[in-house]
């Protein structure tokens, strides 16, 4: 029998009382504020903290970031997930009978404006789905060459920008860059090129010192929890500069996150195999358990001239070959430090079927076979007034613990 709450939660919603995620929100021109999120309400952290309900001894909640509460580490973690679950429960009289702790606490979502969740400090994106790898490898160098040697030995990635990372909502202005014409000399234009990456993220929340590598069997306890990732992507940019140190400005224009962070432990009933691994990986990134997560994804497009969403991808989490364990293991096998809200990206998340790409570059097959929306409208890549919304949610037969959605348009050029 599954956990019930005293809340009336709609059965398709993402928010039961199995997952309360954290995000930051505010009420007209309030602070910002720590809360959790349940059915159709925010529940204020900052409010239950003060009037004493929640259990620790210096307040992390009243501020306009999850940092300090992350910085806390997996027990703190643990042991303010399980008080309130308890404070929700249908059997719990506290708040439930407290009309007046309701009131205060307890906002109707659409009365609230969420922002950013976290301070990022550093951003790292990954390459770790193979379909990905191997669909850009083909596209960029042909398909003899397609998977770099590497590729199946490091969980390859980069160094992002951290201070692009934006919140859902967020609109983006087609950036402009420095393109080279097939026929002719570089130019500064607008990108006429511009695409999604549907893509995963995961916050550190406890780190570690310089010099000491987080092993791999012991990552899932330095990783708070995960939003939903669209890195932006200027293809024509990315195409000119991305030899030989990779991708630079093609991607540092934005990177959307998903509001509301899931915790591992509302994740762990459905965590799953992940594919096999052949070559056999080194040592250090072996697992003792399984890592990888079961969680449907899905990508919508919606232009100027339509009234709803469109479906153009559906993945999943699971095709990640590179486990976000073992990415967090090679990141600091150098001794590289991790701090408490360092984001790490899955890289595109694509699957084997070509309805399960994660980018337009390959559902389009570089703008080959040009995807019919519903308007009549087709498309190769995004057009100015294009608003992308990924979402994304694990279920099973009880529930189904949701991220909610990231969104944003693309608007033109300034
Ligand atoms: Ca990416």
């Amino acid at each position: 029998m599954a956990l019930k709450s005293f809340i009336d939660v709609p059965s398709d919603s993402h928010f039961p009382i199995q997952n309360l995620p954290y995000g930051v929100f505010s009420v007209g021109a309030g602070s910002a504020r720590v809360g959790t999120r349940i059915g159709d309400y925010v529940l204020d952290l900052a409010r239950l903290e003060t009037d004493g309900y929640l259990p620790h001894a210096h307040p992390v909640f009243s501020c306009d970031s999850l940092n300090p509460f992350m910085e806390l580490g997996r027990d703190a973690w643990r042991t303010v997930r399980d008080r309130l679950q308890r404070l929700l429960a249908a059997d719990n009289a506290t708040l439930r009978d407290n009309t007046s702790l309701r009131a205060s606490t307890m906002i109707p979502v659409q009365n609230v404006t969420m922002h950013l969740p976290v301070r990022i400090g550093d951003y790292t994106d990954f390459y770790s789905s193979r379909e990905h790898a191997t669909n850009m490898g083909t596209m960029f160098r042909g398909k003899e060459n397609a998977l770099m040697p590497n590729w199946v030995y490091i969980p390859v990635a980069y160094h992002g920008r951290a201070s692009s990372v934006v919140v859902s909502g967020t609109d983006i202005h087609r950036p402009r860059g420095q393109i080279k014409p097939d026929d002719g000399a570089p130019i500064l234009a607008a990108s006429k090129v511009m695409d999604f990456e549907l893509e995963m993220g995961y916050f550190v929340g406890a780190g570690n010192e310089l010099g000491t590598p987080i092993p791999v069997d012991r990552a899932a306890d330095h990783f708070f929890g995960m939003v939903l990732v669209n890195d932006w992507s200027a293809r024509d940019i990315q195409k000119w500069e991305y030899q030989p140190l990779g991708p630079f400005l093609a991607k540092n224009l934005a990177t959307s996150v998903s509001p509301w962070v899931v915790t591992l432990e509302a994740l762990e009933p459905f965590r799953c195999a992940s594919p096999l691994q052949d070559p056999p990986v080194l040592p250090y990134l072996e697992h003792a358990q399984e890592q990888a997560y079961d969680i449907d994804l899905e990508v919508l497009i919606q232009s100027a001239a339509m009234t709803e969403p469109f479906p153009i991808s559906r993945s999943n989490f699971r095709y990640m070959y590179w486990t976000i364990a073992q990415q967090l293991a090679h990141h600091t096998i150098t001794g590289c430090n991790m701090r408490h809200g360092d984001l790490l990206a899955s890289g595109t998340l694509s699957g084997p079927t070509p309805e399960t790409y994660g980018s337009m570059l390959e559902l389009t097959w570089r703008g080959e076979r040009p995807i019919e929306l519903p308007s009549g409208e087709t498309r190769k890549f995004i057009q100015d007034g294009d608003r992308v919304t990924v979402t994304g949610w694990a279920s099973n037969e009880d529930f189904t613990v949701g991220f909610g959605e990231v969104t944003g348009r693309i608007l033109p050029c300034l």
